[in-house]
Order: structure tokens, then C-alpha cells, then sequence
């Protein structure tokens, strides 16, 4: 049995579309005659709906969808002590997956079907990408505080997550390790991250040079090792670090990350939002030979999940920051979201081609945010939001059709009685 895409547009092109299990098998042009059996799924694109890669989200903990909207407007270390610790503190896999759940829903409905996420409650996390049917690349949250024991404990923790993953989640979850930041994990556990990732060839997920205080207090510690000269000489930089922020870093930093490929995640919105200190450098990262991604962060510090915002939140940033209108065009930004990110974690996807992964999304070009078509891809960064996407499809099945997605009311309801519910719970415990 096949997906059809039927009459679709491509580029310049009206095109047909045939998916086989996960991938992208054939794609027709107009003057070719594909023969569509009547047991096969067939969308109608009526020359109206464009095919495109469906978009990556580079870094996220997508269940703080339960913090939505609870703690704007404060500095970072008041917004973390009085509103995110203390309801962390206690939160348990129920909450936590109904975060993930409501999370999947809002990327499906804006388009992405990838993303890189750190969070507690791995296995809530997991169950639920697997129901879902997105691509997931998880980790628990490493933090052990410099405490030995603590340490101990989160490293046979992973050793079980990541064969359980194997045997429990193969199809859609990717394990990784995330280790959170570098002030709050040793270096005996940062060191057995680097050759647990390296002997399995995992993914090393971490928040890296987000404020100068850490570059400070790094500096102080560690010999005046900047966060990236540290982590490298623990051996972490390779190209399976996945690296969340990284703003306040020197030539070298950068000349170090390129040459070991390591990949570097911008968060432009969680950046300003928390006022964190920046600008990201995107024109010296690619002038180095940098290809970063993009991501979202979680809905606490955000608060979307819509990486269509996040596109144009990016671009505008650093053109902003730099004086320079030439800087971060569309398309450099488009690729961000989308090609570069799915092949740095290792996925066959982020192009419309044979071959591929079936990750796509078919967007509305009639809408009134695509006219005119003098430049889609302008059209998509500039003027789109993730509410002109049509139709989602992941590895091959249809996730929504016409703005659907099967069972959606009821997660949104479940969820915010869940919401509610984590949030009263701090008046009566803590
Ligand atoms: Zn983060």
C-alpha cells in the first residue's frame, strides 16, 4: 500500500508523490502516469498545497508545556527559584507526559516532526513520542550536583535508559545523554558521558555557554578553560555533541567547535525572553564553517513551540545585532530549521527527494500569508506562521490531515484539568 501526494507543488513544479512505508520512493512529474491502486491513500493537492520538508527542533524540554504562561517577565534566577524549581520539585511521569503529549500536538500542528529534547521522567517521555509518532531525540536531565553518589546513580541510570530505549522505544526515540551544563555536572560524570556517547555513538546533549557568568566561573575553576576548551579537553567536542545556546564564546571556542563539528543549537526567542545576555554570532559561526541549527527551548521560556515564529524570530535577531540586512537570509535560516538539522542527528530527511525519510508537510500557498509567490521561502520565514501547515506526515503515516489530528480536543482538555492541577499543587505542598 502506498501515500499518494497527489498534484502537489515542488518548487516550479505540480508534482505526484508516492510514499512506501517511511520513505519517499518516486516522485512523478506532470507528464508521467502513476498508477494509484483504490486500496491506496491519496491527498489531493489540487496545485494548491506545496510539499517541504517538515522542520527539526534543536533543542527543547517539551513538557514545560505545563509551564506555559506561568512566570513571564522575571529575570532569569527569580523566574527558576520562585517558578520553575519549585514546581519541578515533585513533578511526576503523569504531568510530565501529559506536558509531552500536549508539546507533540502543538509541533504537529506547526510542522515539526523532529526534535532534540532534555528533560526528567525519560520513560514518560519516551511512551509517549512512541504513541505519538514523531522523532525524538531524548534525554534525561544529568545533573548530579558534584556529588559522588549522585553521580554514580545518574550514570547507571543512563546505562538502563539507553538499553531499555533499544529494546522498549526502538522505533521513533533516539537516546541520547544531557548532561545539563558544566556547573552542574562533575567532571568524572562529564568524562564518562564522553566515552559512554563515543563507545555507543550517541548523541551528548547540553546547555554551553549560555550566560558570561558561566564563562567566569568556569575560567575560575578549571585552569582559564573556557566552557568549550574545557569540555574539549574532556574530550566532549565532537560531532556528537549537541550543543544548546552557545553565545558567549571567543575565535577560539568557535575554532574548536568547527573543527571537531560539533553542533551548535540557537535559540534566538528563550535568549532574548530571559535576557540571558547575547547575541548569538551567526555570520562567524558559518564564516568558521559552522552550520548551526535552531531551536526553540521549552514553552516556559518561549513560550511556543511553533519553530515558523522561531525562523523569523532568528533571522530578524541577527540582522538586528549586526547592523546588516544581508545577514541570516531566508533561505540560510530555512536550512537551520529544517536539512542541516535532520543530518545532524543523523537522520535521512530535511529534503523532498527519493530516498528520503517521509518527514514532509504540505502548507497552503493560498493562504493569505503565501501571496504572492514571488518568493516562498521568504513568504515562509517573514510572513507564515506554523498555522498555514496543511497536512504533517512522519516516517510515512499522516499525523494531520487538513489541520486534524486525530484525538487533539481530548488531549487539550486532559491536559490543561493536568495543568491546573500542577500548578495547585504548589500552593498545597510546598
Ligand atoms: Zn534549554
Amino acid at each position: 500500500m502506498s501515500l499518494w501526494l497527489k498534484n502537489v507543488i515542488h518548487g516550479e513544479d505540480s508534482v505526484t508523490i508516492q510514499i512506501v512505508d517511511e520513505y519517499i520512493v518516486k516522485i512523478y512529474r506532470q507528464n508521467d502516469t502513476p498508477i494509484i491502486s483504490t486500496e491506496d491513500e491519496v491527498i489531493e493537492g489540487n496545485h494548491s498545497l506545496r510539499v517541504l520538508p517538515s522542520l527539526f527542533n534543536g533543542h527543547t524540554h517539551a513538557s514545560m508545556t505545563l509551564f506555559r504562561s506561568y512566570g513571564d517577565d522575571l529575570p532569569l534566577m527569580r523566574w527558576l527559584q520562585e517558578k520553575i524549581w519549585p514546581l519541578e520539585n515533585g513533578i511526576t511521569e503523569e504531568f510530565v507526559e501529559w506536558g509531552m503529549r500536549l508539546a507533540i500536538l502543538e509541533m504537529i500542528k506547526t510542522g515539526t516532526t523532529g526534535f532534540n529534547d532534555m528533560y526528567w521522567h525519560y520513560t514518560a517521555c519516551a511512551k509517549v513520542v512512541e504513541e505519538m509518532g514523531i522523532h525524538g531525540v531524548l534525554s534525561g536531565v544529568f545533573v548530579d550536583l558534584f556529588d559522588n553518589n549522585r553521580a554514580k546513580e545518574q550514570q547507571q541510570l543512563n546505562e538502563e535508559l539507553y538499553w531499555m530505549t533499544k529494546e522498549r522505544f526502538p522505533k521513533y526515540v533516539q537516546f541520547a545523554i544531557g548532561p545539563h551544563a558544566i556547573y552542574t555536572v562533575s567532571e568524572n560524570s562529564l568524562r564518562w558521558a564522553a566515552e559512554f556517547t563515543e563507545t555507543h555513538q550517541l548523541p551528548l546533549h547540553i546547555h554551553l555557554a549560555e550566560t558570561e557568568h558561566e564563562v567566569i566561573e568556569c575560567k575560575k575553576q578549571h585552569q582559564g578553560k573556557s566552557p568549550v576548551e574545557y569540555l574539549n579537553s574532556l574530550h566532549l567536542v565532537s560531532p556528537r555533541l549537541k550543543a544548546a545556546h552557545v553565545i558567549h564564546v571567543s575565535d577560539q571556542d568557535r575554532a574548536i567547535l568547527s573543527e571537531k563539528q560539533a553542533t551548535v543549537i540557537h535559540n534566538p526567542t528563550s535568549n532574548m525572553k530571559l535576557a540571558v545576555g547575547g547575541p548569538f554570532n551567526l555570520p562567524q559561526m558559518l564564516s568558521v564553517g559552522i552550520q548551526p541549527i535552531l531551536g526553540t527551548d521549552g514553552a516556559g521560556s518561549n513560550n511556543s513551540l511553533d519553530m515558523f515564529q522561531e525562523m523569523k524570530i532568528a533571522a530578524l535577531l541577527q540582522k538586528h545585532a549586526w547592523g546588516d540586512p544581508e545577514v541570516a537570509p531566508a533561505n540560510t535560516v530555512w536550512e537551520m530549521a529544517t536539512k542541516h538539522a535532520w543530518k545532524q542527528f543523523g537522520y535521512n530527511a530535511g529534503e523532498i527527494a527519493e530516498g528520503k525519510l517521509a518527514e514532509i508537510i504540505l502548507v497552503n500557498e493560498k493562504d493569505v500569508s503565501m501571496v504572492p509567490d514571488h518568493n516562498y521561502i521568504s513568504n515562509l520565514v517573514y510572513s507564515a506562521n506554523g498555522h498555514i501547515v496543511d497536512t504533517t506526515i512522519s516516517s510515512g503515516r499522516v499525523l494531520m490531515k487538513h489541520r486534524k489530528v486525530k484525538g487533539e480536543e481530548e488531549i487539550i482538555q486532559e491536559f490543561c484539568k493536568i495543568a491546573k492541577k500542577f500548578v495547585q499543587r504548589k500552593h498545597q505542598n510546598l
